[in-house]
């Protein structure tokens, strides 16, 4: 087996270990698939938890009595001696899996020994669950040392996953996967299946030999400070890739905001590693302190519309308060902004699900279409700049085959094919510009389904309440696509699941 090996797992000096490549990677190329070497349900569930009764063993959520495991599961007698401490159902899965851990990485299990750790802080879900292992700790030979070192180590190294909504979110471990570090400009893509959580790496560019395999704990939308937070506060690590160290974040000014002097000068972070650096204009040379430029975030951030919506009033009124949201946010912020972009992201989205309604009534009355019912052309002009702009920033700062950019790359086809409908229709382009607008849409529709199919099981693990919004509407959008044709639109029944994006027969012939 080792021969075939793609990576190796090497010591860094004073930061941890690593999977490096030993050979150059085409992109997509497979790293590594391996089951999980642990599982243990999502500990936050310990302190709030909206499920009552649960299966202790397969974490399944049924309605049986809350104490027995369910109809496919087998009685595990362990647990009893945690219900004997009073905990719940759920509770007690949880200790049972911190135990369960503390015991193979006291007796040195070779699934998880390998696994780094760290000092847990003491939040308060640590603390509650210790306290309630303490009469554990004192009748067995597993000490708290144990339990704290088993903490450290989920907290450093869990993947969430999750069977489906009817099983609670769950947190495993993988002997080697779980050694893929973070960079906010990975190299890497993940997923993994649903039912076995049996999880695979593959590289999302062209990777050379001897470089470092990481992965993205983070959606490429947050901005500086909401990573530079999360991965503090989550993982305990201030990230140092090139996006991080960058002031302009690799050009695209990504964090920048316009100076607050002049108006016309961008604003960055003198030293961008230092969360209290100095920001200074490039123009006229005005400073700013850190805690006045987070205040300014902090306030735009708190601003920002969050509702979910679903009926056609709604949308159009999330839409007006999108764009009246990038409107003064782009006061303050480059338009390159992370928050911009995120707001953009938004936006495209509902775009896509407004342009989605008059076709729903069309097919539920089976009345013949009306032309007038189609969108004007400032929507379709709006939805193609929008992804274009995506297409350039976040490409810049999260390369590769991703599932953002599949999904930015369909929406930019949709409205291309649409506003190339139009202009040929009424003649201001000729057929031969409308076929190369044609020729460029097949092309990246193609890119798509393979960005998309790149990433299909899952999507980085732990987003922020933001990011999880954004998702869902991901998955919606996705889906009704999978039903139309590209180019025309029209509903293509014989779309299959692997193939996000299909032509129908008619415009196939084009
Ligand atoms: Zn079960
Ligand atoms: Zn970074
Ligand atoms: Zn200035
Ligand atoms: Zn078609």
């Amino acid at each position: 087996m080792k021969s075939t090996r793609v990576f190796a797992i090497q010591e860094r000096s004073g930061a941890g270990r690593a999977l490096i490549s030993t050979k150059t990677l085409a992109s997509q190329e497979l790293v590594l698939g391996e089951k999980p070497a642990f599982i243990s349900p999502h500990l936050s569930l310990f302190t709030s938890s909206p499920y009552k009764n649960i299966c202790p063993s397969c974490y399944g959520i049924h309605n049986e009595d809350p104490r027995s495991v369910c109809a496919n599961c087998t009685d595990d007698e362990r647990l009893q001696q945690f219900f004997d401490l009073g905990l719940t159902p759920l509770q007690a899965s949880i200790c049972q899996a911190v135990v369960t851990l503390a015991e193979l990485r006291k007796r040195r299990s070779k699934k998880v020994d390998t696994l780094m750790t760290r000092d847990v802080q003491d939040d308060e879900l640590s603390i509650k669950i210790c306290q309630a292992l303490v009469p554990i700790c004192a009748q067995s030979n597993i000490k708290m040392v144990h339990i704290r070192d088993a903490l450290g180590v989920l907290a450093t190294n869990g993947v969430k996953v999750q069977r489906s909504s009817q099983f609670l979110p769950c947190v495993a471990l993988y002997s080697n996967f779980s050694m893929a570090n973070h960079s906010c400009l990975s190299n890497c893509n993940y997923m993994y299946d649903p039912d076995t959580f049996e999880i695979e790496l593959r590289t999302k560019t062209v990777v050379p030999k001897n470089r470092e395999l990481t992965i993205t704990y983070l959606h490429p939308m947050m901005t500086t400070q909401e990573r530079r937070e999360a991965t503090q506060t989550k993982w305990g690590f201030t990230c140092m890739c090139n996006r991080c160290c960058d002031a302009t974040e690799l050009g695209t000014f990504a964090g920048s905001i316009w100076c607050q002097l002049c108006g016309v000068g961008v604003m960055s972070a003198l030293s961008p590693r230092c969360p209290d650096s100095t920001w200074c204009c490039g123009s006229c040379r005005f400073e700013m302190p850190s805690s006045a430029v987070n205040q300014l975030l902090k306030a735009l951030a708190e601003g920002n519309i969050s509702e979910q919506t679903n009926d056609v009033g709604d949308l159009k009124d999330t839409i007006f308060k999108l764009e009246e949201t990038l409107w003064r946010s782009s006061q303050f912020l480059h338009w390159n902004h992370a928050m911009i972009l995120n707001l953009e992201y938004r936006l495209m989205h509902h775009l896509a699900a407004l342009d989605k309604i008059p076709q729903r009534t069309q097919t539920q009355t089976n009345s013949a279409p009306n032309v007038d019912a189609k969108l004007p052309r400032p929507f379709w002009e709006r939805r193609l700049q929008i992804g274009l702009h995506l297409l350039e920033v976040v490409g810049q700062v999260d390369r590769g085959k991703t599932k953002w950019r599949g999904m930015v790359l369909q929406d930019v086809v949709i409205s291309t094919m649409e506003l190339a409908k139009r202009d040929v229709q009424n003649g201001s382009i000729s057929k031969e510009v409308f076929k190369a607008k044609v020729n460029k849409s097949i092309q990246y529709t193609h890119e798509a389904v393979i960005c998309l199919n790149n990433e299909r099981m899952s999507v980085p693990s732990l987003f922020n309440e933001r990011m999880s919004f954004i998702k869902l509407e991901n998955e919606e959008v996705h889906n009704t696509e999978e039903e139309q044709c590209f180019l025309c639109g029209k509903q293509n029944k014989t779309g299959s699941d692997d193939v996000p994006l299909q032509q129908c027969a008619s415009c196939q012939k084009i």
